[in-house]
């Protein structure tokens, strides 16, 4: 370690740990990033959102991304094409009303984290791998003290920092250590994956475009294939828990899904299993409050909804881009109204996203999705949704978005 104290420290690298990092380094502010993996490292949420490339812009990291895209096999992405019981939909991004870039990646995340954090690296900021921060206690001096442990030789160490960014994911160090747990208010769910190597050659299928279908007699259950540049996919299953009881182990619970579902079974075609099926639970999660004094928490370590549409890693940076400005307004000695200019403004993008995965889930949503006769402007602004500009007010299905729902939810069922 360089110092034992430091401007800023963030915990965790992973995206909105690294934009964080980044934005500050280039403040020229001493920050140090706590990271007790090694890299690279595997992490689900493959698939980004256009919106996220202007965030990425905004923490200098879209030129990394974009110049490494073919290198790393990151799979161009310009849309979501939907499919339930023979009903098939298409949203090009590049079609949506907001204004903002269209296209983006799909992107194995190990190497997508890396090349991010090395980034933050190469403008200064220090990153230290397997080092597990443990403990905080934060002080009123402007000085608080984070505990962690070296990995490597179980060493406990202490620093002392101004601002602490906690970008643990789903470590969730702050809200476990200083009692900000909230109960998301979304049911328990699962998600069963794996990686598969597949020719991916129907034809119906569009490789740059990532594909949501629905079970056939169930439609809180979905999957998703997410295809990569090198040919593979990632391949994965949603639902309640309870859908997945008689399954006792990860393979199970994915394949007999699977199974249920022949339009999926006919894109997959012959593939193979190249990374193990893998399950995660209970994973949508929520805080009291995303900041407090000296602190604030980013990404997934303060609420995660649900994968469904793929909102996540744009929601950590875009949290990490609101947040990075107001830490360098505190550390230069002014008050920040941490509610006002971060949580309410957040908070408001994340809340357009769960209107529509509530409606995903009690189905009004799929309804407008599948609807075949959509008037253009809806669309446009439905797939601005889609395409992750949920904080987009001139957008009424942002500014309002449980009136608009509603409204055009009844317009497509009743014709
Ligand atoms: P993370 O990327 O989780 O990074 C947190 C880092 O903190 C990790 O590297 C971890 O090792 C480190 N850490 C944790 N605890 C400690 C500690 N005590 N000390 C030091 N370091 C620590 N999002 C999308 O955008 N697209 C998708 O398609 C998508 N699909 C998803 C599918 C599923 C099933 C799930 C559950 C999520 C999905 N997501 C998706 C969400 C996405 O995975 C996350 O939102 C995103 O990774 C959050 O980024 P982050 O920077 O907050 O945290």
């Amino acid at each position: 370690l360089a110092h034992s104290h430091y401007d800023v420290i963030i915990i965790g690298a992973g995206p909105s740990g690294a934009a964080a990092a980044a934005m500050l380094a280039q403040a020229n502010k001493k920050v140090l990033v706590l990271e007790r993996q090694q890299f690279p490292r595997f992490s689900i949420g493959e698939s980004l959102l256009p919106q996220c490339m202007m965030y990425l812009e905004q923490a200098g990291l879209r030129d990394t991304v974009e110049q490494h895209a073919q290198e790393l096999g990151f799979q161009f992405k310009d849309g979501a094409a939907f499919y339930r019981g023979g009903e098939h939909t298409v949203f090009d991004f590049r079609e949506k009303s907001s204004t903002g870039p269209g296209t983006t990646f799909q992107v194995k995340r190990e190497k997508f984290d890396q090349l991010l954090i090395q980034q933050a690296a190469a403008y200064g900021a220090e990153v230290q791998h397997g080092m597990q921060v443990e403990q905080v206690a934060l002080q009123d001096d402007g000085k608080h003290c984070v505990k962690l442990r070296n990995l490597a030789d179980d060493a406990q160490l202490e620093l002392t920092c101004a601002f602490l960014l906690d970008a643990s994911g789903f470590g969730r160090v702050l809200p476990r250590l200083l009692d900000l747990e909230y109960p998301s208010d979304f049911p328990v769910r699962q998600a069963a994956f794996c990686h598969v190597k597949t020719e991916l050659e129907h034809p119906t299928f569009d490789r740059n475009k990532i594909l949501i279908t629905v079970h056939p007699t169930n439609p809180e259950i979905w999957y998703w294939l997410i295809p990569f540049a090198d040919g593979t996919a990632s391949l994965g299953v949603v639902g309640s828990e309870r859908f997945f009881a008689d399954d006792d182990n990860a393979k199970a619970a994915l394949w007999r899904k699977v199974q249920d579902e022949p339009y999926l079974l006919e894109v997959l075609g012959d593939c193979d299993v190249v990374r193990d099926e893998q399950i995660i639970t209970g994973y949508s999660a929520n805080v009291k409050q995303l900041h407090g004094k000296g602190y604030a928490l980013l990404g997934n370590a303060g609420e995660f909804l649900d994968p469904v549409f793929s909102s996540g890693v744009t929601i950590a940076l875009k949290s990490a881009i609101m947040a990075v400005p107001l830490v360098l307004r505190e550390l230069n000695g002014e008050t920040v109204d941490w509610q006002q200019e971060f949580s309410s403004p957040l908070r408001k993008g994340i809340d357009t996203f769960r209107t529509y995965v509530k409606g995903w889930y009690d189905c009004s949503f799929q309804d407008v999705i599948f609807y075949p006769h959509q008037q253009a402007t809806i669309k446009q602004m439905i797939c601005s949704i889609l395409a992750g500009y949920a904080w987009d007010l001139q957008n009424p299905f942002v500014r309002e978005s449980e009136r608009r729902l509603k409204v055009v939810t009844e317009l497509c069922q009743e014709s």
